[in-house]
Parts: C-alpha cells; sequence; structure tokens
C-alpha cells in the first residue's frame, strides 16, 4: 500500500452492507466515513432547513432532491477536506448526482481511487434490513440474527440505545428497492465504463465481504 490515503465509494443496494463495510474501511485507513444516509439524518435531527426539506423523502424511501444532498456530500468530501482520503457511502445515487459529481472532480483535478459496487439479491436484503438495528448514538450497525450485539438492544461500542430505522419497514424497503432499481444501477454502469469500480459478492460474513474490499482497495492505489 502506497503512503497516500484512499477515496473510496461504496454503492449498492439498500441493505448490502454499505455502512457496515464503511465504517470497517474507515477504520482500517483511517480516513472519515461519510454516510450520505447518516448525513441528511443528522440534518434532520437539527432540524435545520436542508432536514426539514429532506425528512419526507427519507420518511418514504425516496431519494431526497439533488440539490440538498450534492451540496452536502461536495462540502464533506471535498471542501472540507481537501487532498484527503475518505470512505463514502451512498453517494451518488442517480445519473444527476453522478455528473455533478463528476464535474467536480474534473474542474478541481481531484480524483477517486475505487468504486465498490457491492451485488446482494432482494431475497437477502429483506432479510437484512427487517433485522437491522443501529445505534441511536454512535451510529454502529447491529442485526438481530447476523450481528447481535452482547446485551440485547445496547450498543456493544458505546453503550447507546439501539433501535430500527423508521425507514426499515416492509413497504418503505419496496419503495427504496424500485429507486436502487430506476435509478441508482444506471450510476454502477457509468462506473464500469469509467473502469473504476469493482463488484464485489456481499452475501459472505461482515469479515469475509470487508477482508474482499480492503484487498481491492489496496489493489486500486
Ligand atoms: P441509507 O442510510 O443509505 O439507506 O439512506 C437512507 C435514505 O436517505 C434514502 O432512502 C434516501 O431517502 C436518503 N438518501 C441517502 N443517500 C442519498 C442520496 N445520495 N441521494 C438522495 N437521497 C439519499
Amino acid at each position: 500500500m502506497t503512503e497516500t490515503l484512499p477515496r473510496v465509494l461504496l454503492i449498492g443496494p439498500p441493505g448490502a452492507g454499505k455502512g457496515t463495510q464503511a465504517q470497517k474501511l474507515s477504520e482500517h485507513f483511517d480516513v472519515p466515513h461519510l454516510s450520505a444516509g447518516d448525513l441528511l439524518r443528522a440534518e434532520v435531527e437539527q432540524e435545520t432547513k436542508a432536514g426539514k426539506e429532506a425528512k419526507p423523502y427519507l420518511d418514504e424511501g425516496k431519494l431526497v432532491p439533488e440539490k440538498i444532498v450534492v451540496e452536502i456530500m461536495l462540502k464533506n468530501m471535498f471542501w472540507d477536506n481537501p487532498k484527503t482520503g475518505f470512505v463514502v457511502d451512498g453517494f451518488p445515487r442517480n445519473i444527476g448526482q453522478f455528473n455533478q459529481m463528476q464535474s467536480h472532480l474534473k474542474e478541481h483535478d481531484e480524483t477517486l481511487d475505487c468504486v465498490v459496487n457491492l451485488q446482494l439479491s432482494e431475497e437477502e436484503v429483506f432479510r437484512r434490513l427487517t433485522g437491522r438495528r443501529v445505534c441511536g448514538e454512535c451510529n454502529t450497525n447491529f442485526h438481530t440474527e447476523f450481528r447481535p450485539p452482547e446485551e440485547p438492544g445496547t450498543c456493544d461500542q458505546c453503550g447507546g440505545a439501539l433501535k430500527q430505522r423508521d425507514d426499515d419497514t416492509p413497504e418503505t424497503i419496496e419503495e427504496r428497492l424500485e429507486v436502487f432499481e430506476n435509478e441508482s444501477k444506471p450510476v454502477s454502469e457509468r462506473f464500469e465504463k469509467e473502469g473504476i469500480q469493482v463488484n464485489v459478492d456481499a452475501s459472505g460474513t461482515i469479515e469475509q465481504v470487508f477482508q474482499e474490499i480492503r484487498r481491492r482497495v489496496e489493489r486500486s492505489q
């Protein structure tokens, strides 16, 4: 591995493990984890102008308007941390966001190292999302079946209370999968054409998938 810090994007369907893997990669490579969903949920919680506008979209599992999300993500990825590494999860999620990010990269002579496309069947997505529990304090993900906390309802990392995300209900999961199919899949097709995407089977254990992603990221640098 070279001395430079990697710039990685994680894309893929909801429930593929983007958040879990991004957190592990961020610790391993010592770079910030920038989750589009977490950053939007923080805006909602703080009741900012952007948060108030974004809330109904999050509640319904729809994509938040491009203007809001692109500004938040570009600020966190580039303006606040020029020329440093990051692991981004959940951005870009449609072609408009992809185009805006590409224009920014071109204009500012910035590059990405690797786009990791996590692949998982719809059936598995459902199992994962309905059992997901998230720490209200540090956002660490758990799962009732695959990654149970040592003490039920309590985060292993910080002791915070675990809760189910409002958008992890069967109806909202259906909507999010449809959005993924129609809007986000074309983004991975574009990254594939650009030649910086690696496809990773996300059906293994957290550790197996992590080791595979880590290898691919190191190879990309
Ligand atoms: P996630 O935490 O990645 O599952 O995202 C949760 C929700 O946040 C999504 O269903 C969208 O409502 C919103 N969201 C996350 N990332 C984006 C994005 N790149 N563009 C628009 N909306 C997003």
